[in-house]
């Protein structure tokens, strides 16, 4: 079964919303595991402490190196064959490719970062995998842990059925997704592009590859250029090059 352990001083945190909705029946219906372990179980002192001063100086704390060390060896020792990650904005950024192998693994250890960060030499040393949800900072890591492991969790067999098989969805084809329209076919006197009732699956087709070309184009730049190489490359035909009066 895919399961994700996730090592964080705020264990109440989860499932949070992962408990809910299609994961959370999912879990219930054992399609997937996870569990929080309290880093402060790993703690030696009195006060169970697990931060301390930066050296060197400067603001906020850091995660201790021997702590977290302790805590990832009793949830992943070292035969455990799941990537350990570490939220972190200074990771690479997570993309939907990376989301389809962890989800295709057996599951994931999941360090979340709290203050400053956590002591360089535990990532070294635990061999952990930076990873960042986006160029922003939170406050710490499991919300971004959360994020990771909703986005695994969907794409495991049986917990969406067809919807996640990703072959239309936004960035499996390196392409956003085209918009879609349910009834009424007349909402404040707009309708739905008469192509998508016309009934002829050819031309539906044809018209949600060009929106999704097309808001990928004006939308996402990098994403564009990615695609346009790799269909000239497989000589594909795609949009033409955007017009100076297109916006
Ligand atoms: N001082 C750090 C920010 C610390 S934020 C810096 O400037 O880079 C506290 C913790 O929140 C981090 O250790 C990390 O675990 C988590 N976090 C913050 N932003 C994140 C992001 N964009 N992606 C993943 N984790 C993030």
């Amino acid at each position: 079964m895919w399961r994700a352990d996730v090592i964080t001083i705020f264990p109440e945190m989860f499932p949070g919303p992962l408990g809910a909705s299609l994961a959370g029946k999912a879990r219930a219906n054992g399609l997937w595991d996870l569990a929080a372990t309290d880093l402060r179980d790993f703690a030696t002192d009195r006060h169970r402490s697990v931060d301390d001063t930066p050296a060197g100086g400067g603001p906020g704390m850091v995660l201790r190196a021997d702590v977290l060390a302790r805590a990832i060896d009793a949830i992943a020792p070292e035969h455990d064959a799941r990537p350990r990650l570490l939220t972190s904005p200074r990771g690479k950024p997570l993309t939907q490719a990376r989301v389809q192998e962890l989800a295709a693994g057996p599951g994931v250890v999941i360090v979340c970062g709290r203050f400053e960060g956590v002591d360089e030499r535990v990532i070294a040393g635990r061999n952990l995998e930076e990873v960042s949800i986006g160029d922003y900072v939170l406050s710490g890591g499991e919300l971004a842990a959360l994020v990771l492991i909703d986005a695994c969790v969907r794409l495991l067999p049986g917990v969406m059925g067809k919807q996640a098989s990703g072959a239309e969805e936004s960035f499996s084809d390196g392409l956003l997704e085209y918009p879609h329209y349910t009834r009424p076919q007349l909402f404040e006197g707009r309708d739905i592009p008469s192509v998508l009732v016309s009934g002829d699956h050819g031309r539906v087709a044809a018209w949600r590859r060009a929106e999704a070309e097309r808001l990928t184009r004006e939308r996402r730049p990098d994403l564009w250029a990615t695609y346009i190489t790799r269909m000239a490359d497989a000589q594909v035909p795609v949009l033409p090059p955007k017009k100076a009066t297109d916006g």
